[in-house]
């Protein structure tokens, strides 16, 4: 039987109600003839719920327990989706990760699959069961301990299960009904993709556009899983929602296809740093073993050999920086006069394949900011992204101005 991944994102499976209309599109598509793997998200709210107490239990946590904590949300929904099912009379049983298993690495909360197992469940498959219901977001270590993700990561299960099982499509529904210019809660304007680029798709997830996991991208792009997302709550035919496909397969781009907001970012200042060689590898390393993601980094300006270094991580990773650069001083491998954390900085990014044969967009972009009276901290560019740090309480602006700018309500 062809196999057909359905993922249902938080929302979705928000209550038993929601549950029981997910359950429903999975019969119909049991019913065309798919052997049918779902992964389900814990219920909306629920994640954040855990995290919470485990923040407030120990806020530097040990990542082993914080995955025990967090990963349970999941186990809730894959159990209620699966009974649901058989309620509906539609053969079907829950996987908890480590039950299928989905092997992961070590690096707890943020752990990378490494392998899925398709025997066991092949084999329930062979045996009449027509629908895998996989909590999404947890795999297990190789020292037998429960690993998730990183947040938003039943994304990047979905599409782990499409590559592995040879899935005809990986369907990511969601509450929305596709990949938008972007963040449609931000401005009305905001316009549907029938298709985006893997790459574009790519940047504007790491840029901040939750509505994909970012490894699920990448994953879909190496293995050529057909990606789409669309919404849990409306109709559905063949063509609904947002393909993610490769470049080709997309007739008219625009020079800029999306702006990406993060507002949990953080700005940090080491200030007066010496001005030698090593320095940055003295700083960078440490940070990386502590487990802080640094996104953009800057070298200001040096005076009479000491300098300062700036860099942006997420919020909830500043009080990590502060410790490993505190356990520095400490031991005296580098000397700093203080460190200042700017935790109300937001990153707003334009992405577009099309900037590649294009000058001016970040020129553009600059002006457009400049007219609205947002000052720029920090700039960084790449091939198809220019991002900028803003004072958080210009997000919603910037985000507006800049969807203006660049005509993206516009189909080209
Ligand atoms: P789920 O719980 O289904 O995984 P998420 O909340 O993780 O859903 O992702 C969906 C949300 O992503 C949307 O509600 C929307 O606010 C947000 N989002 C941000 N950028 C975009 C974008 N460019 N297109 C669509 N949705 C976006
Ligand atoms: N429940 C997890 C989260 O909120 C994983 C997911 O929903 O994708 O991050
Ligand atoms: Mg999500």
């Amino acid at each position: 039987m062809p196999v057909l991944v359905m993922k249902f994102g938080g929302t979705s499976v928000a209550n038993l109600e929601r549950i029981q209309n997910a359950a429903k599109r999975v019969q119909t598509e049991v019913e065309k003839g798919f052997d049918v793997i779902v992964i389900v998200s814990a219920m909306s709210g629920k994640t954040n719920e855990l995290v919470g107490w485990v923040n407030e239990t120990s806020p530097l946590f040990d990542a082993r327990e914080y995955d025990a904590v967090v990963s349970s949300g999941e186990n809730v929904t894959a159990g209620l989706m699966a009974l649901t099912l058989q309620e509906m009379d539609v053969p079907a049983r829950s996987w908890q990760g480590w039950q299928v298993p989905l092997k992961t690495t070590s690096a707890h909360a943020q752990a990378r699959i490494e392998e899925i197992e398709t025997h066991n469940i092949n084999e329930k498959f062979g045996e009449g069961m027509k629908v895998a219901v996989v909590a999404g977001f947890q795999g297990i270590s190789p020292e037998g301990r429960i690993t998730t993700l990183g947040r938003g990561g039943s994304d990047t299960t979905a599409v782990a299960f499409a590559a592995a099982f040879d899935a005809v499509r990986c369907d990511i529904y969601t509450d929305v009904d596709g990949v938008y210019t972007t963040d449609p809660r931000i401005t009305e304007k905001a316009r549907k993709l029938d298709k985006i680029a893997f790459e574009e798709m790519l940047e504007l997830a790491s840029l901040g556009a939750k509505v994909l996991q970012t490894r699920s991208v990448e994953l879909a792009m190496r293995f050529g899983v057909r990606l789409r997302v669309l919404s849990s709550f409306e109709e559905q035919n063949d063509n609904a929602g947002t393909l993610v496909c490769a470049e080709e397969d997309i007739m008219e781009s625009n020079v800029v296809s999306g702006v990406a907001a993060s507002r949990d970012e953080a700005k940090v200042t080491l200030v007066s740093v010496a001005d030698r060689p090593g320095i940055a590898a003295a700083i960078f390393g440490p940070l990386a073993e502590a487990g802080v993601n640094v996104d953009m980094i800057i070298q200001n300006i040096s005076e009479d050999g000491r300098t300062d270094m700036t860099f942006s991580c997420p919020t909830d990773q500043v009080a990590r920086a502060e410790v490993a650069m505190g356990e520095l001083k400490e031991n005296g491998t580098l000397n700093f006069a203080e460190l200042v954390a700017d935790t109300g900085v937001a990153k707003i990014s334009v992405v577009g394949i099309g900037m590649r044969s294009h000058a001016g967009v970040a020129a553009k972009m600059f002006e457009t900011l400049s007219n609205e009276g947002i000052n720029i901290k920090v700039i960084t560019t790449s091939e198809i992204k220019i991002s900028v740090l803003v004072e958080r309480k210009y997000l919603e602006l910037a985000v507006q101005s800049l969807h203006d700018a660049f005509d993206l309500d516009k189909a080209s």
